[in-house]
């Protein structure tokens, strides 16, 4: 089918000056078999030989050189909405080296009053690090990557924590006084029963977070993807880990996953939750702002290895080689240089395919008009016919937005839209 266009977009082939800051810090105390991330673990994390301080450091030039490219571009910017630290576990940063980063980053992107400012943290006692200096140094939202509620599912996945340090985590943030907490947690896992999902959901709305994601666990080989190169954004996978992922796909089940979601769905909504988008739900006023900047396809700008931005029309990445990233921003001689990576520039027809696509993930879904008349109509009128979107009202305009079962097979309608 022809290419469709945009159902609405300010900023469709534009650069723009970034809406939101992705910092990533990639170091966790272990690595987890299923995780895709860029980590770095075990001694380059801690211990003598670690490189927290050298990594710190360069994400500390990198913030001050993308900051400097981005004057030269636009001159003056209108301050940061959202800024996110994502990793890794960021929360293993030390409280000076954060408080350094913050700095940085109020000094050269600005944050505008009341901007959302996330941390990433493990639950465990040793992972979560020291919640009230984050918050006293602007962290009002904490996401805990708790990603199972029950025991045997933690210990299978290779985590460190138990539920006891997710219940424990989420008070300290509290006490701590921040004010929007996000529980991570997977389904389809290993062996997982319907029944040990619902527990795990139970158990997580008990501590009265104010945003989920839920995500089915994915176990994909960032090899075969071709993803793990020179300028790759993902590092090689090793033989333990491939064998750990085929083992553990063959106690994935496609039927089980989709009763596991349809049960969260149901569970959520009569809870009192909004899933605004296909993964997440947030009590009222707890959307996640950085996320909806990638899903409202706003420009962001983003650092650190494997880090990935985008400016309304070009996707950049960083390189995920911790070594390469470091050798080019501290230089032992010579002047600092942004680290390797790629780019990639996204054709009008790729935009707009990718807008419509990420709008039909919100529950705000796409304009019907747009629907109906744009050269994506075929796709919808498909869909309509296979009971994968409905029509709804939104303060008075007609709207187009995925079903349970839409979201549910939304695949089968992304692929028509591409
Ligand atoms: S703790 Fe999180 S980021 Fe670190 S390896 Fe495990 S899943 Fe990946």
């Amino acid at each position: 089918m022809s290419p469709v266009t945009a159902p609405s977009s300010p900023a469709e082939g534009a650069a723009l000056p970034p809406a939101g800051l992705y910092v990533h810090l990639p170091f966790c105390v272990a690595r987890c078999p299923y995780c895709d991330f860029t980590v770095y673990a075990g001694t380059f994390a801690r211990g003598p030989k670690a490189r927290t301080e050298r990594l710190y450091e360069a994400v500390n030039r990198e913030l001050e050189l993308r900051a400097d490219a981005l004057d030269e571009r636009f001159g003056r910017r209108p301050p940061l909405r959202s800024l996110y630290f994502g990793g890794g576990t960021p929360s293993l940063v030390s409280a000076e080296w954060f408080e350094r980063l913050m700095t940085t980053v109020r000094r050269r992107f600005g944050l505008e009053p009341g901007a959302e400012v996330t941390l990433e943290a493990n639950p465990g006692s040793d992972e979560r690090g020291d919640l009230s200096s984050f918050a006293a140094a602007g962290v009002n939202r904490v996401s805990f990557g708790a990603q199972s509620l029950t025991a045997a599912e933690l210990r299978r996945l290779g985590r460190r924590h138990s539920p006891a340090d997710v219940a424990a985590a989420v008070a300290e943030a509290r006490a701590a006084g921040v004010a929007s907490i996000n529980v991570d947690l997977l389904y389809d896992l290993p062996e997982q029963t319907v029944t040990g999902w619902e527990d795990t959901l139970r158990a997580a709305l008990a501590l009265r977070p104010d945003h989920l994601s839920l995500y089915a666990l994915t176990l994909d080989d960032p090899d075969a993807e071709g993803l793990t190169g020179e300028a790759g954004d993902h590092l090689p996978t090793t033989p333990g880990v491939r064998r750990w992922r085929e083992a553990a796909r063959l106690g994935q089940d496609d039927d089980r996953a989709a009763d596991q979601y349809r049960l969260a769905t149901e569970l959520l909504a009569a809870d009192g939750w909004r899933g605004y988008e296909i993964s997440n739900w947030a009590q009222p006023g707890h959307e996640s702002r950085h996320n909806l900047t990638y899903w409202e396809r706003r420009p962001y700008e983003a650092v650190g290895p494997g880090a990935h931005a985008f400016d309304g029309r070009i996707r950049r990445w960083n390189a995920a080689d911790l070594a390469r990233y470091i050798d080019a921003l501290l230089p032992v001689e010579g002047r600092a240089a942004l680290p390797p990576g790629g780019s990639e520039a996204i054709s009008v027809a790729t935009a707009a395919a990718e807008r419509a696509i990420l709008a039909l993930r919100l529950d705000r879904g796409v304009g019907a008009v747009w629907a109906a008349e744009s050269a994506a109509s075929e796709a919808f009128i498909w869909a309509r016919q296979a009971g994968l979107v409905e029509d709804f009202d939104l303060e008075g305009e007609a709207r187009v937005r995925l079903t349970l079962r839409g979201r549910l097979l939304s695949n089968e309608l992304f692929q028509r839209l591409l």
